[in-house]
Parts: C-alpha cells; structure tokens; sequence
C-alpha cells in the first residue's frame, strides 16, 4: 500500500514509521520545514524511545520518506491519513479544527483516483462529515472516502502501543475504504489486535470516551488519596485492592500531581463542550476536569505547608518536568501549573529534566536548569518528585542530603518508600500515604 501521511508530529512520525515497518510505502508530509529538514537529515525531532531506529531502518530500507510537499504524494497514495494537531481552541476549550481542515482542503486538491482520507488525530464527533463535504466542495469530482482510525498510542511506549495495540477501532460504512484499511492493518493480525468496524462517528466519540474515562480514573484516585491521607490509609494498598478486581483493572490508578499532557486535558475539555453542545451534558467529566485543574496548585500548597504555608527565601529543586516519563513533550504538564505556583509562593526554582527542559524554556521562566538530580538538589530547601523518570526512582539518598540545605523531598509520583527516605534523615511527604503512621 502507498500511504501518505499528513502531519509528522508523536502521532504522525511513530504512525509512519510503524506502517512503513510493516512493509507499506511511507511518505511523512509537514508543513514545518525545519521538521522536515531535520528528518531528511537523519535527525528525529521528538524523543520517543527507539524511534530514531525504526526511522533510520525504513528510510534505509526505501520505504519511508519525508517531504513538505503535500500534492505529490497524495497524488500516488491509496490511502492519508490526517495527523495533524487538534489542540484546545482558544477562548472556548472546543477541539480547534483549522489544521484539520487546512489539510482536508489541500488533500482534495491533490487526490486522483479513488483514495481513502483517514481522519487519526482526535476529532470531534461529526468531523468527518465535514471533512468530507469540504473535499467534494473543494474538488466535486474527487473519489474519496473518508474514515475515521482514532490513535490510542501512548507517548513514552507509542513504539509498541502502535504495534502491539490492544485494538484498532475503524469507522467507516464505505466497503473500499473497509478493505484498504484492513489490507493496511494485516500486518497486525498475526499478534491478534482486535479490529473493531463501526461508523465513523462512533469511532470518533469512542476515543473521546477512552481518554475521559482514563482521566476520570486517575483523578478517582486522586481524591481518594487525598482522603486517605486525612484518615491514615495508604492509596497505593487500596489501588492494589480495588485494582485487582478484574471489573476495575489495577492502570491509571497512581495517585500523582493530576493529569496532564498533550491529550487527557485537551479531549476532556473538547468533549464536555460536545457534550453540551448536543444537550446530553457529561457532569462527571466536568468535574474531573475541574478537580484536576485544582489539584496542581494544590500540590504547591503541599509542598508549602512543609514550611508553614510560604516559600519566600526557599529554594525548590523540582525533578522532572515532562508530562510522563520517557518522552520530551512538556504540553499542559501539570510542572507548569505546579512551578508557576511555588513561584507565586516566593520560592527560587532549581529544575531537571532528561529530555524535557528545552521545551520547558518556552513554557517556564526563571528557572535554573541543572544537569543532573544532583545538581539539581544542590542548596535546595526542598526536592520535589514531579515526574517518575527511571534514574529518579533509586537516587543516593546519602548523596542528595549532603547536596540539600534542608533534607525536605515531596515525592508526587510515591516512587519511594517513606521508611527509606526518613531512616536517611528527610522530612518525606508523598501523595495519599500518611508518613507518621504507615511509613515509618
Ligand atoms: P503534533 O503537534 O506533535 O504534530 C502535528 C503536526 O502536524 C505538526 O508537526 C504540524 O506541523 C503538522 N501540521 C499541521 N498542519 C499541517 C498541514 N496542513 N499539513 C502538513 N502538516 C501539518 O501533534 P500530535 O501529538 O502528533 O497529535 C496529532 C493528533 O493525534 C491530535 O489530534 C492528537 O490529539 C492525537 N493523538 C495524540 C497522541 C499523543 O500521544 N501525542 C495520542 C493519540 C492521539
């Protein structure tokens, strides 16, 4: 299969290099120059564990390219897909569509013969009627047929997510559109990824309901932590004992900082204003969403506390700034909301990140980078745990105390064990675990 695929972004790049790994022909299509330039020279221009290899392998191998040429190889594909960004609109949380759109209309002016146009960013319900009607507006004798394919890959694991998924949800009542996709998939049925057809609009609103669910677990757990932290209970054991009921499912029950991310706050928001769009208002993921906005300031007001509820003359070390682990993209990461807080609050912040701090200098301001954990703990009145990168979770406690003026670490993420950390002399405080009590 000849696919093209518009918009090289996390979902776009690790879309076309896994389709490309599978056998098809590939051609990445941005309207970033510097994106492209940078990937025809070899270079990825995101982190995702393991993709610099799988790129380099198809490019060496003929079956992937890139270009910011968009006609040409729209014009040879059986089938584009469109993963092109659908952040918030500004002013209304709605999905903004403009990019969507752009591409849909310059699509329609390139196809020729028939072609499937395959909407894989997040849209809202409906989009694909509109995206199909621009492209008969745009080009009324166009052969298309447009599907949805909604992508559940996870930054950080989006390598395997993509090849190892635990389904793959296609929306399309077209039977030509059915075949190709599924000729696209086939690769993927020797691990045995469930396939599930429905019509496009119930793709769409399924991935909506995916991730609100998600985000509706974690923040469950978040309350439930902070509950468990009044009454001396300990959030991870009840994660464990609900978690292993199979009903409930023990993923996206730690209790941290809140969500953020690229996804979860953005399609909370786009489905609510759906949701009340349509007069079937989703009270449940209202509050979510407002509990979780809340909580990251609250976590400011945690570490605060320690000294008596202000910061000013303290110096805050924060380990880890992206979203999750394992990936550089610092978009809504709760670290912003959560830094900007302890600035408010008079402290001085000292930062480290693996991958992510040159996205943070365009997010943050005044904030001193450090190399290294270590560094990073030099001076600091307080080491706040924000995000659970591997090379946090076994720290030398020993060393980072001698680096610290005061011995205070706040583990958000609860990657330590509070008896370990207090035997070595710290204050620790964690996320839904009572210190006094349970921990030592
Ligand atoms: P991104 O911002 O990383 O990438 C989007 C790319 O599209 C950018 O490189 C941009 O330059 C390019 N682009 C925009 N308009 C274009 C046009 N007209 N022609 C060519 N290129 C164009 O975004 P992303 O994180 O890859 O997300 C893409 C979509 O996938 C979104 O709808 C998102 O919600 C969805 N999604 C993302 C993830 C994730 O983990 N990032 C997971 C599942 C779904």
């Amino acid at each position: 299969m000849r696919i093209t695929i518009v918009g090289a972004g996390y979902v776009g790049l690790v879309s076309g290099a896994c389709f490309a790994d599978f056998g098809h022909q590939v051609t990445c299509v941005d309207n970033d120059a510097s994106k492209i330039s940078a990937l025809q020279r070899g270079k990825i221009p995101i982190f995702e564990p393991d993709l610099d290899r799988l790129v380099q392998n198809n490019v060496k191998n003929g079956r992937l390219d890139f270009s910011t040429d968009l006609a040409g190889p729209v014009r040879e594909a059986d089938a584009v897909f469109i993963a092109v960004g659908t952040p918030s609109r500004r002013g209304d949380g709605h999905a903004d569509l403009s990019y969507v759109y752009a591409a849909s209309r310059e699509i329609a002016a390139a196809v020729d013969g028939f072609t499937v146009v395959i909407t894989k960013s997040t849209v809202p319900v409906g989009t694909g009627d509109e995206v199909e009607r621009l492209i008969h507006e745009t080009n009324p004798s166009a052969d298309v047929a447009v599907a949805s394919n909604p992508e559940f890959l996870r930054e950080g694991a989006a390598i395997r997510d993509f090849k190892f998924p635990d389904r793959i949800v296609v929306g399309t009542d077209d039977e030509r559109a059915r075949k190709v996709i599924s000729e696209i998939y086939r690769p993927l049925y020797l691990n045995k990824a469930p396939v599930i057809f429905t019509s496009r609009r119930t793709a769409e609103l399924t991935k909506y309901a995916a991730n609100a669910f998600l985000a509706t677990k974690i923040t469950f757990i978040n309350e439930i932590a902070d509950l468990a932290e009044k009454v001396g209970a300990d959030v991870q054991e009840i994660a464990r004992g609900i978690g292993l009921d199979n009903r409930i499912g023990s993923k996206f029950l730690h209790a941290g900082p809140g969500f953020g991310g690229s996804c979860f706050p953005k399609d909370t928001r786009a489905l609510i204003k759906t949701a009340q769009d349509h007069d079937a208002p989703m009270r449940i993921v209202e509050a979510v969403l407002a509990v979780n906005e809340n909580r990251k300031r609250a976590m400011a007001r945690k570490v605060a506390s320690v000294f008596g509820g202000t910061l000013r003359g303290k110096t805050v070390s924060i380990l880890g700034l992206t979203f999750k682990p394992n990936t550089d993209d610092m978009r809504e990461s709760p670290s912003i909301p959560l830094i900007t807080a302890l600035q408010d609050l008079g402290a001085k912040i000292r930062a480290y990140d693996p991958e992510g701090m040159e996205q943070s200098k365009t997010e943050l301001s005044e904030i001193c980078y450090c190399d290294g954990p270590y560094s990073c703990a030099d001076g600091a009145d307080a080491l706040v745990i924000v995000t659970e990168w591997e090379q946090f979770r076994a720290l030398d406690l020993d060393r980072l105390k001698r680096a610290m003026a005061c011995p205070v670490m706040i583990d958000l993420r609860n990657i330590y064990q509070p008896h370990d950390v207090i035997a070595h002399g710290f204050r620790y405080e964690s996320v839904g675990r009572n210190t006094q009590t349970g921990g030592v």
